[in-house]
Parts: C-alpha cells; structure tokens; sequence
C-alpha cells in the first residue's frame, strides 16, 4: 500500500526550474487543470537543454549546452516532441571519434579500427589482457571506476583511453569515483566484445550505443521553447529571472516559496533544484558536489571542419575534453559556408578555468587545435563562454548513501516532490528527467507516495543508450 504523499489535492503547484523536469511536470499538471508557476533563475528556459542564439558577422550561429541528441525509450514522449517540433525534428547520425596522441580512433573503440590504428604497443599489451581475460573471465570488479574499467578491458585500454581522460572530467583519481558511472556510460561491456565483433556476422553497432537520434533543426532547446509556448498559452505562468531562495514551512508543509522577487504561496511544490541546495534551504547539509563545465564556442570560416560530431580528447594533457561542431548536427547550427565548434572544458565554479577570461583561454587551447589538425587562423575571433555549474553529479565512492540520506530529509516535507537531473543527483538523460517530471505531477494528482520510485526512476544497471526507438 502506497502512503498518503498529502491530505488535499493541491490547487496551486509552483515548479522550482524551468528545465526539461520542471517543464514537464507543468505540462501534466495543466492537462489536469492544476495552476502552475514556474520559476526559472535564468532569463532562458530548457535548463541544460537549452540553445543559446549567437548574431555573428556572418549570420546566426546556434550552440546547445554540450550538444544535446534526444534519444528515449519511450514512443509517448517521441510523440510528444515529434508533435512539437515538426517537420523541424531532424533525424541524426552520431559520428564520433577518439582523439589521443596523434591519432584517430573510432568511438566506441572498434576492433578493425584499433587493428588498424593503435601502435603495435597498445595491440601487443591489449591482446595480452585478451588472453588472460579469456583464460580468468569472472575477474571480479571494485566498487571504484578504475577496477570496474580494468577488470573489463584489461590495464592496457583502461590506461590508454579511460584513465586520463576520466581524471581530467571529473578532476579526482578514477579509483575515488563510483563504479556507477561506468556502468551507464560505457558503450561497450568488455574486451570480449570488443573483439567478438570481429567474427564474421556480429553486428558493427555495440548494443549499448545508440547511433540515430532525433534533433531540432534549430538546436535541441527548440523542444523546450516550444513546450514552453504551449503551457503559457494554457495558462501556466512562467516566470523567468527568478531564484528560488528558500521555503516558508508552517506545520511541517511548504506554506510560501521565497524568492529573491518576493514570496509565492502555494500547495505543493515540485523541485528540479540541486539536491544539496534543496537540502540547505530546508535546514540541513548533504556532502553532495557536481562538477562543472564551460563551453567555449567560436565560429569557423570553413563551411565543414570535420566529418564528426564528437572528438573525445583523451591526452591528458589537452585543455578540453570533447569538441563538437554543431554543424554536424543540422545545417542550420551555422550560417551558410561558416561552421563552429564547442570546447567542453571541465572545471569547478571559480577555478582557474571557470574565470579566465575568453581571449586568454582561447589562447591556451590554441596548440590543442593544431594537435588536433584545425587551423586556428580559420577562427573568425567571434567567440563567447557558457557554463554550467552542476553538470555531472559528482559520483564519489559514498555518493550513494548521501543522496539517501539527502532525499530521506526531503521527503519528511509531505507537499514537496523533488526530480530531474540535479534534483535527485542522478547522471540522467532528458528523456528520463522529462519522464520525472511527468512522474512528480502525477503524484501530487493522485495523493500516493511514489516519490521513492522516482528518485530511482531507470536506474536499471544497463547503460541508458540501449534500445532507445529514437
Ligand atoms: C554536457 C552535457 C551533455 C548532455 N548531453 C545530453 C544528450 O545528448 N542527450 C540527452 O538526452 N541529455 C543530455 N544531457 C543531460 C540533460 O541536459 C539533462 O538530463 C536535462 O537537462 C535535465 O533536465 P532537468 O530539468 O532535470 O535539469 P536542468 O536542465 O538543469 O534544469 C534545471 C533548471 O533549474 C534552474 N534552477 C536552478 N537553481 C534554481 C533556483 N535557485 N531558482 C530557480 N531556478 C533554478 C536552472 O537554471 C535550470 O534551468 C547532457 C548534459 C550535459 C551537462
């Protein structure tokens, strides 16, 4: 039997964020004919999928937050986003590759690929750990990324391509992150796969790698602008430019949201706000940190840098860890003949490579590029910063139990339902943070306590590109 989440149906529900989560949460509850106001602290909606709108010389130039693809499980939600984009939804291909030490290698790693470009080194060390696999294939995994990775592709791939690249991403040691992480997001299970497709009729995609996705012709917020549209239009009120600061509780309940534009009275409240800022507006701590990105986008005098999408930048000692050219995406991310690429460089709020200012950073990744064989004499100098504080939820070895314990504080509030992606400290895509959202409306509706099956909503241990319809 499912608790009692509260005693009244709510009538008015404020909704703390305007991504993705918050953003559907209010398409359910208005479909129910329940009042909503949406806070947003920033002047834009969709959150982390959002596109921010660039007037350069040469036209308009669009950059997503990362460069998002929409890839879902679920035909409902593709419904949805094929009803609100249109003829607009793009169909993409993912072309994506790893780039360490002067070479070029297929992303994920593909046997003939690596046959023909890994030195003799790196094949000799791999086919070693091959055999020892072969001969050992229960070697038990840590609990840490660096043994899950190891026990997996062996010593020689997990140094080569996952150890640096993963230090420099997360900025602490691999064996001081969960195995959580890897278990989500490595499009590959083992070394065996890796080599399995190598016999005559395997398949050439890895079965946890989603090649086609769905993407808005004008960039992925599109999606999010259009719902937004939609809801102002049944009535929800969006407020954007408003932080939410804390609460007022009387009884145990959320009475008021405070603001920094004064206090909000309200029934219920659904929040897609950091966990631990959650935690310490409501009067407690939770060890929880997430690590931070800034995106460095420019625009390019060349109508087609590269063929790819993705370049994942494994040398440690390169600045960025993924590069995209937007282009790749849909032709309209840049004006006709020009092109763009983003830098994706991980950092922490206030650290030396969150505050430098655009020009000397540019300066610093200059080398990089030419590593990288992109002539920085094609940049046109047009060029601007975005960041994002809580990108990736940072996942530590004892993350778990202080999300527990985190959530299990907020769940004492009765009328409060928190969700998303920085919400439930889950490293989600927004497929499934729009699908909690959907989830947390559909609890304040019907009074049961479902809160604990949303925090864990997909949490199944295969990696989240696997049968996606998209
Ligand atoms: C680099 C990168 C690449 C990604 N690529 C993909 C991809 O290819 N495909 C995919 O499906 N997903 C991708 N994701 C994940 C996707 O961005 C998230 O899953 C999704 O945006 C989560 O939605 P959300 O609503 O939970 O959170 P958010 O999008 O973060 O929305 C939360 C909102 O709350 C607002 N907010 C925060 N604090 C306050 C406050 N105090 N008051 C008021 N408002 C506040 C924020 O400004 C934000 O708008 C990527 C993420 C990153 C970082």
């Amino acid at each position: 039997m499912l608790r009692r989440l509260d005693k009244v149906v709510p009538q008015h529900v404020v909704i703390a964020g305007a991504g993705p989560a918050g953003l559907m949460a209010a398409h359910e509850l208005i479909k129910a004919g329940t009042r909503v106001t949406i806070l947003e602290k920033r002047p834009s909606l969709g959150g982390l999928g959002g596109t921010t709108v660039f007037e350069g010389r040469h036209g308009t130039y669009r950059f997503d937050f990362g460069g998002h693809r929409f890839i879902t499980h679920s035909p409902d939600l593709l419904r949805l986003v094929d009803d609100l984009v249109g003829d607009d939804l793009l169909t993409a291909t993912r072309r994506s590759v790893i780039r360490l030490g002067g070479r070029t290698y297929a992303y994920p790693l593909a046997p003939l690929d690596l046959l023909r470009n890994a030195p003799p080194k790196l094949l000799a060390g791999a086919a070693f750990d091959l055999t020892k696999r072969m001969m050992r294939p229960k070697n038990p995994a840590g609990a840490d990324f660096a043994s899950w990775t190891e026990s997996r592709f062996g010593r020689t791939l997990y140094r080569t391509f996952f150890a640096g690249y993963t230090e420099k991403l997360w900025g602490i040691p691999p064996d001081r992150l969960s195995a959580d992480w890897a278990e989500q997001r490595i499009s590959l299970v083992d070394i065996r796969d890796v080599f399995r497709r190598l016999l005559p009729g395997a398949a050439d995609n890895p079965r946890t790698y989603a090649r086609s996705y769905r993407y808005p012709r004008h960039g992925f917020g599109v999606i999010f602008q259009r719902l937004a549209e939609r809801l102002a239009k049944e009535g929800a009120s969006i407020r954007t430019g408003v932080s939410v600061t804390g609460f007022g509780i009387e009884h145990g309940h959320i009475a008021r949201v405070l603001t920094d534009n004064g206090p909000i009275g309200c029934d219920a409240v659904i929040s897609t706000l950091p966990l631990p800022e959650m935690v310490r507006m409501t009067g407690s701590k939770a060890n929880l940190r997430f690590r931070g990105l800034r995106f460095l986008n420019f625009c390019m005098a060349v109508p087609d840098v590269s063929p790819w999408t993705w370049q994942y930048l494994s040398d440690p000692d390169i600045v960025g860890t993924r590069l995209q050219e937007p282009r790749r995406r849909s032709p309209d991310m840049a004006p006709p003949g020009m092109s763009s690429l983003m830098m994706e460089i991980p950092c922490d709020p206030g650290d030396e490579l969150w505050t430098m200012p655009d020009d000397p950073l540019f300066a610093r990744i200059r080398g990089d590029l030419v590593s990288l064989g992109i002539d920085p004499s094609r940049v046109t100098g047009e060029m601007f910063s975005a960041r994002a504080a809580t990108a990736y939820p940072l996942m530590t070895l004892d993350y778990r139990t202080e999300r527990n314990r985190a959530l299990a504080h907020l769940c004492k509030i009765p009328n409060l339902v928190q969700c998303g992606r920085q919400g439930t400290f889950r490293y989600i895509f927004t497929d499934t943070a729009m699908e909690m959202g959907q989830m947390a409306a559909k609890t304040l509706l019907a009074g049961d306590d479902r809160r604990a099956a949303i925090y864990e909503h997909r949490n199944e241990k295969t990696v989240i590109e696997a049968e996606s319809v998209a």
